[in-house]
């Protein structure tokens, strides 16, 4: 199926109104997992649709709550989630970072208790927007672990995204946003989905053995994704535990989740105002001068050349804006399932795509 990206925008809206969200909360939440779509992560758009409602339905996470500050120290903001939809409170923790940066050049922002807050992108996005460069370290805690560190045969941490981004004159931000893990847990989902093998040296099944078997990660007990990159991808996810987690007060993965279901997203942020740093005409002159360099060199054999971080995403989104968003038959049917337990029938999300002119087909 081809999903225009207005259209589904709609229909993921309706579903989390239906679930109890203001109209606010509904479009904010279905904008940023469409969006996610866009740029081509199929595994943080609207396939989480059945995952939030589930969680909604659980009270793993409350419709309609805000970010809170609950201590303001100058440059350091600690704010809590509330427990909210982590795609509304990571929003709001950022901006309370931004406004603080236009007073004090840096600020560091520690969210905690908030639910998914899905692409950390999303949150970068928002600091380059304003100007600022950002780093974010983002823990997963409350669920059993998903990846094993480097040498070990058991999951233990989650595959906490790490991101940096740095404005740029006039065009979108270089941006890193990535798992440290080998592969997102999404992903994995897809091929689970889809009934492909992943790559060698990605899983091990629950006995510490290597597998290629997607299908361990949803079994009990459960098998583990590798890190990306060895020890180094372990020990940046390590980072991620220990600056979300430990330095940010979110709280860090403990024996006791083995088991849980809850997700819960804590992120420390570092958001800096480059002004403050050096001056705007030689920063734009190094960046660009860097990437020319970088990008200049020639594609190897069978290559398309060097992409910079987030190259792939712009250019994704502007395929999918063109041309719709496709979505598979299992990721549908399942988010038709999760609409019909909010009273959302198939008939009425079938009227929203015609109505909205979508070229919805098979
Ligand atoms: P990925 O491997 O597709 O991309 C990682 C980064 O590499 C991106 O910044 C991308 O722009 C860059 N990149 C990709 N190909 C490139 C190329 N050829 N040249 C240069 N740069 C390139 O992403 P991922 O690691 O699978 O993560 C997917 C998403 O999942 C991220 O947005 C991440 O924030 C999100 N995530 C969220 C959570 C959570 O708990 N909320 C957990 C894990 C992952």
């Amino acid at each position: 199926m081809i999903v225009d990206h207005e259209a589904l925008r709609r229909v993921v809206s309706a579903v989390f109104r239906a679930a109890g969200s203001d109209d606010a909360e509904a479009a904010l939440v279905a904008r940023r997992l469409v969006e996610a779509n866009l740029a081509g992560h199929d595994s943080h758009g609207v396939a989480r649709v059945p995952q939030y409602i589930e969680a909604v339905q659980a009270g793993d996470v409350t419709p309609n709550r805000h970010a809170g500050v609950i201590a303001d120290q100058g440059a350091i903001l600690v704010v809590d989630g509330n427990g909210g939809y982590g795609h509304v409170v990571a929003g709001e923790a950022t901006e309370f970072g931004i406004e603080r940066v236009a007073e004090t050049g840096v600020c560091v922002v520690a969210l905690r208790n908030a639910h998914h807050i899905g692409r950390i992108s999303h949150w970068a996005e928002l600091c380059s927007a304003a100007g600022y460069a950002s780093m974010h370290f983002v823990n997963s805690i409350g669920h059993t672990p998903l990846v094993a560190p480097f040498g070990g045969r058991h999951a233990r941490i989650s595959t906490n995204p790490f991101c940096v981004a740095l404005p740029t004159r006039g065009g979108w931000p270089i941006l890193l946003d990535m798992a440290t893990a080998k592969v997102a847990e999404g992903k994995i989902r897809v091929a689970r989905n889809k009934g492909q093998e992943v790559e060698d040296d990605t899983l091990l099944d629950p006995s510490g053995a290597p597998t290629n078997d997607p299908g361990v990660i949803y079994q009990r007990p459960r098998g583990a994704i590798l890190p990306v990159g060895g020890h180094k991808g372990y020990g940046l996810g390590l980072f991620c535990e220990l600056f979300a987690g430990a330095l940010g007060g979110g709280g860090t993965m403990k024996p006791e989740t083995e088991g849980a279901a809850r997700v819960t997203n804590n992120m420390l942020s570092v958001i800096i105002d480059p002004a403050l740093l050096t001056d705007a005409e030689s920063y734009e002159a190094e960046v660009d001068s860097i990437v020319a360099w970088v990008k200049g060199t020639p594609p190897v054999d069978g290559g398309e050349g060097v992409l910079l971080p987030n190259e792939p995403e712009q250019r994704m989104r502007a395929e999918r804006m063109a041309d719709g968003i496709p979505i598979d038959a299992v990721t549908w049917g399942l988010i038709l399932e999760a609409a019909e337990t909010v009273a959302v029938d198939r008939e009425r999300i079938a009227g929203m795509l015609a109505v909205h002119g979508a070229e919805s087909h098979q």
